[in-house]
């Protein structure tokens, strides 16, 4: 009797024990597919892949499926199909069919307040670009060999001897004028799993976001002399520090994250600019500096791995503040214009640029800012936020503020740098350089030092453009 009632026991608690799996949920990317699986409790699970034809299995230890696979949308996605069967041990078996090579890779998440327990299995693309229209390999040449020089130069600032940079550089002769591009990083915030706020008709951060991220890309697309890219172009999650990482990776000059704001009242309204704050960079500055850190893409990405004697040690700290210090000015100038557009088609929560410590605001060497469109928790605002002509707005705002920005500033080596010296080059201080001239050479011809013409010309290199403008100082 006994025994009987303890073996009635243990079955029902193993019959407990079996998890179910209530829904799935995909999210296509780029350069990779996710796959989440909501389920009523913790799992085992056992991803591998099968060649010709290439397939991903997923097997789950005493599972049970109460899904139907059909539903999901497989668009834009590697996965073909995805079948699923019961295994002899009585587990679940999930088969994908996938149009190209995958490198799986899956981990579990515990419940949360939004959701249960989570089986996520991400097929990444080995090769594909995390940006639909990824830079162009010119073009990444091109930044490459600036960010190169503009880092030599910080580097000889830092040792306290800029002279010695110049020697290297300043003999070279004049470059053609590669009028690029400038490079415009719109990053829409949230996405996927990660819904952001929500307004309080049901609205979602993540979606009015894209649309207005879309928006300001295709403004920039539409003026030459500029090139956008979307950090996320559809509803999947990418990293906070993924975001940065696909900046650099793509030669942003410059980053700005698309956000709506939520607060408990329904009250508050209007839109906000942030840019780092010096907490924040500073902190920042410690994180890229302790050893446990990957120096390998320190400021521009060149030979960033220097070594960790004391010396460099110092000198790197040097460095990253020189840039920090730049980079959060161009954030703070910009965030000033973008500011100024808002208030000409919005109410303005705060009037000047705000700081924070936000993540995807961190890049040593990239300007960023943050917009906070509106606040999608007051309901006038978040109607506003869904409507498309109001998104526009809220588009061409943060983009005539940035243009404004790079009209005053633009790179030497970009199309409004050299559009801005075609109309110059006539007054008596003015030269235009040749074929054949170099810094030094211009310089000693004019009377003047090497450092005198740079810092008469805001020059961070002293690679010359043929077609470039120089300001004589005294002349
Ligand atoms: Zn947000």
């Amino acid at each position: 009797m006994t025994a009987l009632v303890s073996l009635c026991c243990l079955g029902a608690a193993a019959q407990a024990q079996a998890v179910e799996v209530h829904n799935m949920r995909l999210w296509s990317a780029p350069d990779h597919v996710r796959l989440v699986f909501d389920m009523s409790g913790p799992v085992n699970a056992n991803v591998f892949t099968l060649d010709s034809p290439d397939r991903v299995v997923i097997d789950l230890d005493s599972t049970d499926l109460d899904f139907d696979v059909d539903k999901l949308d497989l668009d834009d996605s590697a996965i073909s199909k995805v079948r699923t069967g019961v295994r002899e041990s009585g587990g679940l078996r999930v088969v994908l069919d996938v149009n190209r090579s995958v490198a799986p890779k899956s981990f579990t998440l515990p419940p949360n307040e939004q959701y249960s327990d989570r089986l996520v299995v991400d097929l990444d693309y080995p090769g594909a670009s995390a940006v639909k229209d990824p830079i162009d390999p010119i073009e990444a040449m091109i930044r490459d060999q600036e960010i190169a020089a503009q880092r030599a130069q910080k580097e000889a600032v830092a040792e306290g001897n800029p002279e010695q940079a110049e020697t290297v550089a300043s003999a070279v002769e004049a470059q053609p004028h590669p009028k690029r591009d400038i490079i415009v990083a719109v990053d829409p915030g949230h996405g996927g799993e990660d819904p952001g706020a929500i307004g309080p008709n049901g609205t979602r951060e993540k979606d009015v976001v894209l649309d207005i991220a879309r928006k300001v890309k295709q403004r920039f697309d539409q003026t030459p002399g500029f090139k956008a890219f979307l950090t996320r172009d559809g509803d999947y999650y990418i990293g906070l520090r993924q975001r940065t990482l696909i900046a650099r990776q793509q030669k942003a000059d410059f980053f700005v994250s698309v956000h709506a704001d939520a607060v408990r009242s329904s009250q508050p309204s209007g839109s906000s600019v942030y840019a780092l704050s010096q907490g924040g960079a500073t902190s920042e500055t410690a994180r890229w500096l302790a050893a446990s850190e990957n120096q390998s893409d320190l400021i521009g990405g060149v030979d960033g791995s220097l070594s960790l004697d004391d010396k460099d040690e110092v000198l790197r700290g040097v460095l990253l503040d020189l840039t920090m210090t730049a980079t959060m000015n161009d954030s703070l100038a910009t965030g000033g214009q973008v500011i100024d557009q808002l208030g000409r088609i919005n109410k303005l929560h705060k009037s000047s640029v705000e700081q924070a410590g936000f993540v995807v605001l961190k890049s040593p060497d990239i300007p960023s800012l943050l917009v906070e469109t509106g606040f999608i928790s007051n309901p006038r605002e978040e109607a506003q936020l869904k409507s498309s002509a109001h998104q526009a707005k809220l588009a061409q705002a943060i983009y005539e503020g940035i243009v404004a920005h790079f009209r005053q500033h633009p790179p030497p080596s970009s199309l409004l740098a050299w559009q801005r010296d075609q109309g110059r080059g006539g007054a008596s201080n003015e030269y235009r350089v040749q074929r054949g001239d170099s810094l030094s050479q211009v310089a000693a011809s004019h009377n003047i030092s090497m450092k005198a013409l740079k810092q008469a010309n805001g020059l961070d290199s002293d690679i010359l453009r043929v077609g470039q403008v120089l300001t004589i100082p005294g002349g």
